[in-house]
């Protein structure tokens, strides 16, 4: 089904003017098909495959040509899309979006891909990750009469394209080279796809094949789904052009350092998806046998909070000899429990998702593997569970370091008051998570497991910004600078 697009700068179902004032909380996927005749049905499985990076929202855009034709809605990829809408969804270019909200402010209004009219047709645009500076440009785009009708970073790239006098992608490259922070975008008009990656590769983006035609994914594990064969990561301040004309690859900026997102290595990626040339599971097996190593603890069993940890616990007890047995239960009909609001509720959601094994822990020593504690809450419900099932102890091992700073390239995190690690050392966590013992991995572990070269970057080409206060873009912008996810 074809909807009319708003004549002005920009349509956007649900949207009005009172949205500015809200705060968005989320994490995001994108998919992208450039050349295919059933666009719609492989955006379709490449986002259910990236369900777990936005289940509150989602939408795909299809372009025939000569229009758009696209659907955004509330909830699951399989719940907003049926039958009939996908009938409806013709053409052989598109665009999508999985949307992960945290925060109370649930809306169709800000699902993407957000559509606009501009002089030069339809521009659908499509991200995942945040513009530190997109206050700034706000501002000053509203002091020079732009009407904003989304609080999304990603309009204000939009009204950037539509006020320059250039082509679409000398605009995009303008854009791009005003904006700073951490995303990946689509973005697409009537016979162009542009895929853009920021000047750090902070968020993941890969581009796959699938015949003649082109897909970009946040995560590898959709190209897989779909059959088309992974061709590499869009590399930093690269921007590529789809057209009539073929694949044309460009760059709007130099790269700088490299800094991708240590928790997309952590806790974001499916297993089954590969980064920077690495399969997850295999990384998180290291993370866990090199977290063995670091801190040794005799136990009789280990077992790893589902689903991110169970590749750590598995490398934890093939380096140790202890055996791995399935401590905990996750629930699959439930949602991700950072998806409750309060802290009440959270807490609430923890019980609901996971339960202990009785018949797995009751008198035994445990050692549980968690990917990172954040506010805390988490692993306390965790390890009480264990306890409630009768383990004798409960040694806490966390793949990552302690988690001390907020986010500002497009990962929910809350304030640093609420952030467990920043305020409290090792011990004084390890009692109000009611553990034996609790060890974090150390910076320099968590880069060797996931093999990045420390040689020529104490980094090892990754953002550790939340562990070491290392930020890799500034984050000066008169106080105005935004944390959290933009999309
Ligand atoms: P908590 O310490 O209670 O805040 O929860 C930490 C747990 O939430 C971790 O073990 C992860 O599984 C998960 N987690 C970590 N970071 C995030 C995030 N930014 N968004 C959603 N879940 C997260
Ligand atoms: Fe990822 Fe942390 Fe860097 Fe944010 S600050 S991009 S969560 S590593």
């Amino acid at each position: 089904m074809s909807h009319p697009l708003w004549s002005g700068d920009f349509y956007n179902e649900g949207t009005g003017k009172d949205d500015i004032f809200d705060t968005l909380k989320e994490e995001c996927g994108v998919f992208g098909v450039y050349g295919h005749s059933d666009a719609a049905s492989l955006s379709y499985y490449g986002l259910h495959s990236l369900q777990h990076r936005g289940e509150e929202s989602c939408g795909m855009c299809v372009a025939d040509g000569k229009e758009f034709n696209y659907h955004r809605g509330m909830g699951l990829v399989k719940e907003v899309f049926d039958k009939e809408r996908m009938a409806s969804l013709v053409g052989n270019m598109s665009i999508g979006h999985v949307r992960y909200s945290t925060s109370g402010d649930s809306r169709l209004a800000n699902a993407q891909p957000l559509i606009f009219k501009y002089r030069d047709g339809d521009l659908a645009i499509a991200t995942n990750g945040n513009i530190v500076n997109a206050p700034q440009i706000r501002h000053e785009l509203e002091q020079s009469g732009s009407i904003f009708q989304t609080t999304s970073d990603t309009e204000v790239v939009a009204h950037l394209i539509a006020r320059s006098s250039k082509d679409v992608v000398e605009a995009a490259k303008d854009a791009l080279a005003r904006i700073v922070g951490g995303y990946a975008f689509l973005i697409m008009t009537n016979d162009k796809l542009l895929v853009a990656s920021d000047p750090h590769g902070l968020r993941p983006i890969t581009m796959g094949k699938l015949g003649e035609s082109y897909i970009f994914s946040s995560e590898s594990c959709a190209l897989e789904t779909i059959g088309a064969e992974l061709l590499r990561d869009i590399q930093p301040g690269e921007l590529l052009v789809l057209d009539k004309d073929g694949l044309k690859e460009d760059r709007y900026t130099e790269p700088q350092r490299k800094a991708l997102c240590a928790m997309e290595y952590i806790y974001f990626a499916r297993p089954d998806s590969d980064l920077n040339g690495s399969n997850l599971h295999a990384s998180r097996k290291r993370m866990g046998s090199r977290m063995a190593l670091e801190a040794f603890v005799d136990a009789d069993i280990v077992t790893g909070v589902p689903d991110s940890s169970i590749s750590a616990a598995i490398g934890y007890a093939e380096q140790t000899g202890i055996p791995y047995e399935l401590g905990l239960i996750k629930n699959k009909y439930t949602g991700r429990t950072f998806i409750q609001p309060s802290q009440e509720l959270r807490e609430k959601g923890v019980k609901m998702k996971l339960s202990a094994v009785r018949g797995v822990v009751e008198g035994q020593r445990v050692v549980m593997i968690d990917d990172s504690i954040v506010r805390g809450t988490t692993c306390l419900r965790i390890v009480n569970l264990l306890r409630e099932a009768g383990a004798t102890e409960v040694h806490v091992r966390i793949t990552s370091p302690p988690f001390k700073n907020p986010c500002y390239y497009g990962i929910d995190t809350p304030d640093r008051k609420e952030l467990i690690a920043s305020n409290k050392t090792v011990e004084e966590i390890c009692r109000e998570i009611n553990a034996d013992s609790l060890a974090f991995l150390s910076p320099e572990g968590l880069i060797s497991a996931v093999g990045g070269d420390n040689a020529s970057d104490p980094s090892g080409g990754l953002c550790l910004a939340c562990f070491n206060n290392d930020y890799p873009t500034t984050l000066d912008f008169d106080g105005e600078e935004k944390a959290g996810c933009g999309c």
